[in-house]
């Protein structure tokens, strides 16, 4: 039995093309056990993993880890057989024994054009086939069953079943990205949206919590566990904020918000710059909270030269919530935790900063040493092993 892999957007990418179907077999053999599989290979805009019999085995967790692998579409079990109709339909009658169906239909695709038969005439012979044989009837629209068969290299394959992939590109073909991963709702789907779109990402955590910092340390490392799932063993950077959170908040000033924000660029640029990572990825969403008001997000990404990327920016909160639950982030990101800050922050936060006034103000109150202090402090921890 192999396990054929079908990708849309991959296949459309030009001379590209090789690199990311060359990622796509890396990530497959990351996820997969090696004892599952003897050989993955690529053949005609498709990726086909050959499983050996303990591989056959465990489909069901070999369809769990294929889910999370991003630039997959779709993938199927199938049997395979010669190219050769008796032997399809030889293999099809096989296969539908142990169906309960009454209609049906053949959706035949013929990537080996040499064949001398059209996807046409294979769906009229083998349909027929069933017919007379199985006393099954045809029906086009929402069949029971339907059988799909390939006609790809130097075989033809047969199955019934299109297990849905997440789509997106393959991890590792979009560059790398610095997540500023908060224990909330929303920087892990942002995480997730850019992994979808094939980058690999890095995080890093502000923790200036109460009495329970260590909760929280192990709170977001199991939200980059889940997250780990779909690009394989990550980085987390953890930098200890309380004493910026406390010379920021002593001023009592309305621009706290968009400072801390700053603060939190300044360091992550410094170390995504250290890793050759030039992309920032934070959860914020368009006029979500005073620091996410267009003004506002300029003046804080007035702080980093790099790229800042906010996949969230036009997600409700209902949207963002709904994936979270898909990625499995969601039960641990609603435990409440309190940072170092609530309580403290002014009434009216402002909504559109200036930026002269806040830089000035920062000056005061954030100022090198702080900021080396923080960096010099930092933990770095892997996970998803
Ligand atoms: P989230 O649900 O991700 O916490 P939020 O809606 O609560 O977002 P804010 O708290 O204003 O919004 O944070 C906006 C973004 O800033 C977050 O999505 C995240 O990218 C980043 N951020 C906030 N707090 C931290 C932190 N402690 N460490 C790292 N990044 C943070
Ligand atoms: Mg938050």
């Amino acid at each position: 039995m192999s396990i054929v892999c079908h990708y849309n957007e991959i296949g459309l990418k030009g001379n590209n093309r090789r690199f990311f179907e060359e990622k796509l077999i890396e990530n497959i053999r990351t996820v997969l056990d090696r004892d599952f599989f003897s050989k993955i290979k690529r053949i005609s805009g498709r990726i086909i993993i050959e499983l050996t019999l303990l591989g056959e085995k465990n489909k069901k967790e070999i369809e769990k880890k294929l889910k999370n692998v991003f630039g997959l579409a779709n993938f199927s079990f199938v049997r395979e057989t010669k190219q050769d109709v008796g032997e399809i339909e030889r293999l099809v009658f096989e296969i539908l024994r142990e169906e309960e169906f009454k209609t049906f239909k053949i959706f035949t695709q013929r990537s080996n054009k040499n064949f001398n038969l059209t996807s046409q005439e294979i769906n009229k012979i083998v349909g027929e086939f069933v017919v007379n044989n199985l006393r099954k009837k045809v029906k086009l629209e929402n069949p029971d069953i339907t059988i799909f068969i390939e006609i790809v290299d130097n075989k033809a394959f047969v199955y019934l079943e299109k297990i849905s992939g997440p789509g997106g590109l393959p991890i590792g073909v979009s560059g790398q990205g610095l997540v500023l991963l908060s224990d909330g709702i929303d920087s892990p789907v942002a995480a997730w949206q850019m992994m979808k779109r094939g980058m690999k990402v890095s995080f890093i955590h502000f923790y200036s919590y109460l009495d329970h910092e260590k909760e929280v340390i192990e709170k977001v490392k199991k939200i980059v566990t889940i997250l780990s799932k779909y690009q394989g063993p990550s980085t987390l950077y953890l930098i200890p904020f309380k004493e910026i959170q406390k010379s920021i908040l002593e001023e009592g000033t309305r621009d706290c918000c968009l400072i801390c924000k700053r603060t939190m660029f300044k360091i992550a640029s410094e170390i995504a710059q250290k890793k050759y990572i030039n992309a920032l990825i934070t959860g914020d969403s368009l006029g979500q909270v005073a620091s996410q008001t267009i003004e506002n997000m300029k003046i804080t990404e007035e702080r980093t030269d790099l790229l800042v990327l906010r996949p969230l920016i036009g997600f409700d909160k209902q949207e963002t919530i709904k994936r979270a639950r898909e990625i499995g982030t969601y039960d641990i990101s609603i435990v409440q935790t309190t940072f170092y800050c609530q309580g403290r922050l002014p009434k009216h936060p402002c909504t559109k900063g200036n930026i002269k006034q806040v830089k000035k103000m920062e000056k005061g109150l954030v100022n090198e040493n702080l900021i080396s202090v923080a960096i010099n402090n930092l933990e770095r921890v892997k996970t998803g092993h």
